[in-house]
């Protein structure tokens, strides 16, 4: 059996669940290396899908069983365990999840230590633990798809405080000239209502991707408000490095590059950034960076109940 850093031998795999948006993966496994099972099941209503999910558990369960649970989810999640609410879905636009009970049911069912964060904190402390943050106790992981998530540890773990990061909603003085209207429902400024998936179709206004080049104009507010988001980072937590993936990011290579040039003009040498460069990154785990969160927070549930 794989162990995982500073952890004494598993006798039995970790169980994670990433409850996303439009689907959720369950895994079973110790490590990225040493994954025992994988399962994918479609994101419908919460009734049928926290179902679906539970039988999957209780199968592993009723066979090697599983040591720890951990359970990534798409946000606004409660994340406060001495809150009346904690393991619910927050105030989410998809239908019928507001107030879904993700811990309850999932973890509730299991004598196992558990753990419930975002599905960014998981991703951030699987990219710690196995890919991009190696070694590091100050990281934070950046997704730039349908919305801007940030997994923001400190000191080896997710921040907290009114809950958890939601740095992808900050605000950003805008490019000088950009008066585009902000996908963000609540903000006319932030982060990802100005950078995200749908900002990006919405400025295309009906282009297609494929006729975009990399020189184009409609790059130049996306890379600023992602690079004033890392100056914020870097100003604030001061993260010894950035994991920057997602749709958006991986689909154009050119923006990484860019991004982290502009992060550097705006710090205009106040402060020293590592001296490994680059200091913006992609994930190392890709797609699995947010299952392997699920299972990187079963991991630290385990520890967690060892103290
Ligand atoms: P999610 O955020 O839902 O987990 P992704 O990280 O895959 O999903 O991001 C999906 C977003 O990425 C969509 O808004 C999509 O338009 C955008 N996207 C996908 N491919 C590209 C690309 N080649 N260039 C720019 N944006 C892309
Ligand atoms: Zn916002």
């Amino acid at each position: 059996m794989y162990n995982l850093p500073d952890h004494p031998p598993l006798a039995r795999p970790l169980a994670g669940i990433e409850l996303g948006g439009t689907k959720c993966i369950c895994t079973l496994a110790t490590a990225p290396d040493a994954v025992l099972d994988q399962r994918i099941i479609p994101t419908t209503q919460p009734d049928e899908t926290l179902s679906a999910l539970l039988a999957i558990l209780r199968e592993w369960n009723g066979q090697q069983g599983f040591s720890a649970l951990g359970l990534a989810s798409f946000g606004p999640v409660d994340i406060n365990p001495a809150s009346p609410g904690y393991g619910h879905v927050l105030a989410t636009p998809k239908p019928g999840w507001p107030d879904a009970d993700i811990v309850g049911t999932l973890a509730g069912a299991f004598d196992v230590p558990a753990a419930f964060d975002t599905d960014v904190n998981g991703a951030a402390m699987a990219e710690m633990l196995w890919g991009s943050g190696r070694g590091l106790r100050d990281f934070a992981y950046v997704t730039v798809g349908t919305g801007v998530g940030v997994g923001l540890i400190v000191h080896g773990a997710p921040t907290r405080g009114i809950g958890h990061s939601e740095v992808g909603h900050i605000r950003i003085p805008r490019l000088s000239g950009d008066d585009f209207i902000s996908t963000c429902p609540y903000h006319a400024d932030c982060v990802e209502g100005l950078a995200a998936g749908p900002a990006l179709a919405a400025r295309l206004g009906g282009r297609s991707l494929a006729d975009v080049r990399p020189d184009d104009p409609v790059w130049m507010p996306i890379v600023d408000a992602l690079a004033g988001m890392a100056h914020a980072l870097v100003c604030s937590t001061g993260p010894l490095r950035i994991a920057m993936g997602g749709g958006v990011i991986v689909g154009q290579p050119h923006l990484l590059p860019r991004i982290n040039a502009a992060l550097l003009d705006s710090l205009n040498g106040y402060m020293a950034l590592p001296t490994v460069a680059p200091y913006i990154v992609l994930p190392e785990l890709g797609g699995q960076a947010g299952p392997l969160g699920a299972i990187a927070l079963a991991a630290t549930a385990l520890k967690d109940a060892l103290v």
